[in-house]
């Protein structure tokens, strides 16, 4: 039986876990779902239990399926998440997720004081609802309760790191997107501390990306089928991770990826800021910085279409292909309809969590499927906004790298290459983040016989139809003027339906 390195994954909406092999290619792979919940409007909560029985499971499964264990197993994870524990380690709280946009206003407040610029400058996270900085803010003028009550403010991999070590630790990468972390001098920013108004013992000891533990609690192992010492490496946080394993961690090529969010990200020797659209500058290691933005509203705008329009119960994979197979004889600009998908308000470039969405132009002759893809064109264009952000601080793009859930649709895939004009490389199937996290582990040398998947041999490439592109140019240039011109009555709209609430 080959041996294999396990790359784990906790996404938003699963954890994935990707067995893979000698020459870095993906041998097999499982996958748990979980679910969000909304206890109240602007709220995105998840089940830490659930997260970490999810965790447990699909590593139980590859390593029964495979017959014997991995040589170690590395973690990715998603960004940005915090859970509020005892020194214990029992939780106090959910796992509050990125979407989470209850700190909005501490937020703002952040970003247009006078230590803003510094703050992203030095913590390279936007100053926004999704960072733990500003969740922690609010625990502390809302929730005096539980903030006093807290040993250790977390994130999930934190939580699980704890489970299976019984230690606090963080790896640089999910550290340098909680907004508290200074990313040039690899510790806890003081000012960010000071701001959050805790000190660096309620947080957790930052560690390398690749620090490596052998030492898990036999009877946590035992849950995953593994009776033997193994190594754990920390990994990254998964946005770092999906530029590595989809080999864009060389400054010539940027990453995409589409999953409930979606990014586009470009690696650098050093930061790369733009103040305005405010970039991300995330750590994957001493010396790669990863840049760029994020936007909310990817895939989950495929579930809003299947459940609101499609009238589907429990989304299914079988509907996606039925979504994507409607829409493929909508015309390219889906007869002047025009879609913003700011459901749940957005992150880059506009970091306006009172953003909503909008069809605009709509007539007697559109029909179900034009409003079905004119939502998707929307969530393309709203990633073409990102990356000019990125084009702006890095420089130009010549190829994109994609990754996460769209790429499963080849018609998502022909779609996005056409709005942005460029050509896109698929590199892996399987989910590049877990991949990723596995050739982290890698590229730490301490595994005989290990190396990396030469990717230009397996990739596919999507060309971008220029006839299409020139169509899309235009509809864009309006849907960036629709923002502008709807971004106060948006706030209006929002302030009348608070008053309601
Ligand atoms: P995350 O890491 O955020 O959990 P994933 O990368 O697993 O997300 O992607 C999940 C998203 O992928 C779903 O929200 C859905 O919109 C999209 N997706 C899933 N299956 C398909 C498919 N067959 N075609 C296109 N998109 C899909």
């Amino acid at each position: 039986m080959q041996k294999y390195i396990l790359g784990v994954d906790i996404g938003t909406g699963s954890v994935k876990a990707v067995a893979v092999g000698l020459g870095g290619e993906a041998m097999d792979s499982s996958q748990v779902h979980y679910p969000q919940m909304q206890p109240e409007p602007g709220y995105a909560e998840q089940g830490p239990e659930l997260i970490w029985q999810g965790f447990l499971d699909c590593i139980h499964e590859i390593v029964e399926r495979l017959g014997q264990p991995p040589q170690a197993i590395s973690l990715s994870s998603a960004m940005h998440s915090l859970i509020l524990v005892d020194d214990q380690g029992k939780t106090l709280t959910n796992m509050i997720n990125w979407a989470d946009i209850r700190s909005a206003a501490i937020a703002e407040r952040l970003r247009f004081s006078p230590e803003g610029k510094k703050l992203y400058e030095q913590t390279g996270t936007p100053l926004y609802s999704m960072s733990p900085l500003s969740k922690i803010i609010w625990f502390r003028e809302n929730r005096k309760d539980l903030f006093n009550q807290t040993a250790k403010f977390i994130s999930i991999k934190e939580l699980i790191w704890f489970r299976l070590f019984g230690k606090f630790q963080v790896d640089h990468s999910i550290a340098s997107a909680t907004g508290l972390f200074d990313i040039l001098n690899f510790s806890w920013s003081k000012e960010a501390l000071k701001l959050a108004g805790i000190d660096a013992e309620k947080l957790s000891e930052p560690v390398s990306t690749s620090y490596i533990r052998q030492d898990a609690k036999a009877d946590v192992a035992k849950l995953m089928g593994i009776k033997e010492a193994l190594y754990w490496v920390i990994g990254a946080n998964d946005g770092c991770l999906a530029n590595l394993g989809s080999g864009a961690n060389q400054t010539d090529a940027a990453a995409l990826t589409i999953g409930t969010s979606g990014a586009v990200r470009m690696a650098s020797n050093k930061p790369l800021y733009n103040f305005k659209a405010m970039t991300f500058n995330y750590i994957l290691d001493e010396h790669t910085y990863i840049c760029g933005g994020a936007i909310n509203n990817g895939g989950l705008i495929l579930n809003w279409l299947l459940e609101n329009f499609m009238l589907k119960e429990a989304v299914k994979p079988a509907d996606y292909l039925q979504l994507f197979d409607t829409v493929k004889t909508v015309p390219a600009g889906s007869k002047g309809l025009l879609f913003m998908p700011y459901l749940t308000g957005e992150r880059t470039p506009l970091w306006d969590s009172n953003s909503c969405g909008v069809f605009f132009g709509i007539k007697t002759e559109h029909k179900q499927v034009d409003f079905l893809k004119a939502a998707l064109e929307g969530v393309c264009y709203a990633i073409q906004t990102v990356l000019d952000a990125v084009v702006q601080s890095a420089g130009k793009i010549e190829e994109i790298r994609v990754s996460g859930g769209f790429t499963a649709s080849p018609v998502w895939l022909q779609l996005m290459a056409d709005v942005t004009g460029k050509k896109l490389t698929v590199v892996q199937a399987e989910d590049a983040s877990a991949i990723g996290a596995a050739y982290l582990a890698v590229q730490t040398e301490r595994f005989e016989g290990f190396g990396l998947k030469d990717n230009d041999q397996h990739k596919q490439i999507i060309e971008p139809d220029l006839k299409r592109h020139l169509v899309y140019s235009k509809y864009y240039r309006l849907f960036v003027k629709l923002y502008e011109d709807l971004k106060d009555p948006m706030h209006q709209l929002a302030h009348l339906n608070s008053e309601q609430q």
